[in-house]
């Protein structure tokens, strides 16, 4: 196998499920090409607070705001919430549209540290409180977290809430990797909590649990003090979410959940192949992804310790794209992230090659 193995990208290898692509071509036959409301239609705001309910959060549907995926949302969010000068403390590593959104608003990105302890990514949460200054409006918080796949247990999402309320912090949390955990683990909400009613905003998004990434869906639950500025950013852009991909989001919602069950499932047999391998490799270090799809190993590979450098090579060398860790911010220098909702054989495959580059041995002949 000398072909190129893809595994930089976030995303499902999976198809959308059948019904919720009919779904949305029979919205689309049916009409609904026109304008809507910027919050979204009332059936899917229904639909989206009834799951979040499901998880514990006392979500209602005038609360929720639909959008175009995840993305715009936190764009919006940070746009109501900072201001010139205002911070936004942003977990590194992490995803790096956080830092994007919160400069677009103006605002200033602070990393805390999201540490590898004891096989297990952990929030440090005192670490968090050290770097809280009288400017400090917005906590992140990512679990099922991208890129190292560590899920909050509830002590911690107990000691944040506690943190956001010591400090008058709203908090951003993006779950939306919230259905993507393995195992017993729960992604709990920290928006759960009654007391963060005021003050913690759910981003979640269909991309990922319903492979609908290009789709361009998702939605925040908002305390009741952010749903005009959100609306009203959203009306000034986007003007309203495509009605007939809405339709779909509530195909999604209300039908057969089998569909991400099986997802998950399979993520976590590939999960399992993908960490056993890498774990086999002398001088990488994998921690085990509790949720989402993602695997962080740090490569101690003494010749590369430039994560950039190593991406680079792996690709030029092996013909295996991944992403550098340093990609996510400072703290994961040393690492790389591969993307494991990729099919058995290539990631069976990028094992292999990973191997090959840490023994530094010559690329396997064919390659360019
Ligand atoms: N948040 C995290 C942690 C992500 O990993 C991603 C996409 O990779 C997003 C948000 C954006 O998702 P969406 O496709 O809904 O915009």
């Amino acid at each position: 196998m000398n072909e190129l193995v893809l595994l930089e990208k976030g995303e499902p290898e999976f198809d959308t499920p059948a019904h919720i692509i009919e779904a949305g071509v029979r919205a689309l036959r049916t009409g609904s090409t026109r304008y809507v409301a910027p919050e979204g239609i009332g059936e899917l705001r229904d639909a989206v607070a009834g799951r979040l309910r499901t998880r514990g959060i006392p979500a209602t549907a005038e609360r929720v705001i639909v959008s175009a995926g995840a993305k715009p949302m936190l764009a919006y969010v940070m746009r109501a919430i900072l201001g010139a000068g205002y911070a936004a403390l942003v977990p590194d590593p992490g995803y790096p549209g956080y830092r994007a959104a919160i400069e677009q608003a103006r605002g200033v990105a602070i990393p805390y540290r999201v540490t590898d302890g004891a096989g297990r990514f952990r929030i440090d949460v005192a670490a968090i409180e050290a770097s809280i200054t009288p400017w400090t409006r917005v906590l992140v918080i990512n679990s099922p977290h991208n890129p190292t796949g560590g899920v909050a247990t509830e002590a911690e999402l107990d000691a944040l809430a506690d943190l956001a309320l010591r400090h008058d912090l709203y908090v951003v949390s993006d779950e939306v990797y919230s259905e993507i955990v393995f195992g017993d683990v729960r992604a709990g909400s920290i928006a759960a909590r009654p007391e963060m009613a005021d003050r913690a905003v759910v981003i979640d998004s269909f991309s990922k649990t319903y492979a609908m990434t290009g789709w361009r869906l998702g939605y925040a639950c908002l305390p009741a003090s952010l749903v005009a500025p959100v609306r009203s950013l959203v009306l000034h852009s986007a003007t309203c979410t495509p009605p007939f991909v809405q339709a779909a989001g509530i195909a999604a919602l209300t039908g057969p959940q089998a569909v991400v069950t099986a997802m998950v499932r399979s993520y976590q047999s590939r999960r399992d192949a993908t960490v056993a391998g890498l774990r086999s490799i002398p001088g990488v270090t994998t921690p085990l992804p509790e949720g989402a799809f993602y695997v962080f190993p740090r490569i101690e590979a003494h010749a590369h310790p430039d994560s950039v450098a190593m991406a680079e090579r792996l690709l030029a060398e092996h013909r295996l794209a991944c992403v550098s860790g340093a990609s996510y911010g400072t703290r994961g220098e040393g690492h790389v992230r591969l993307s494991f909702a990729a099919s058995p054989e290539c990631l069976a495959e990028a094992v292999r090659r990973i191997g090959r580059f840490v023994e530094g041995s010559s690329p396997a002949p064919g390659y360019r």
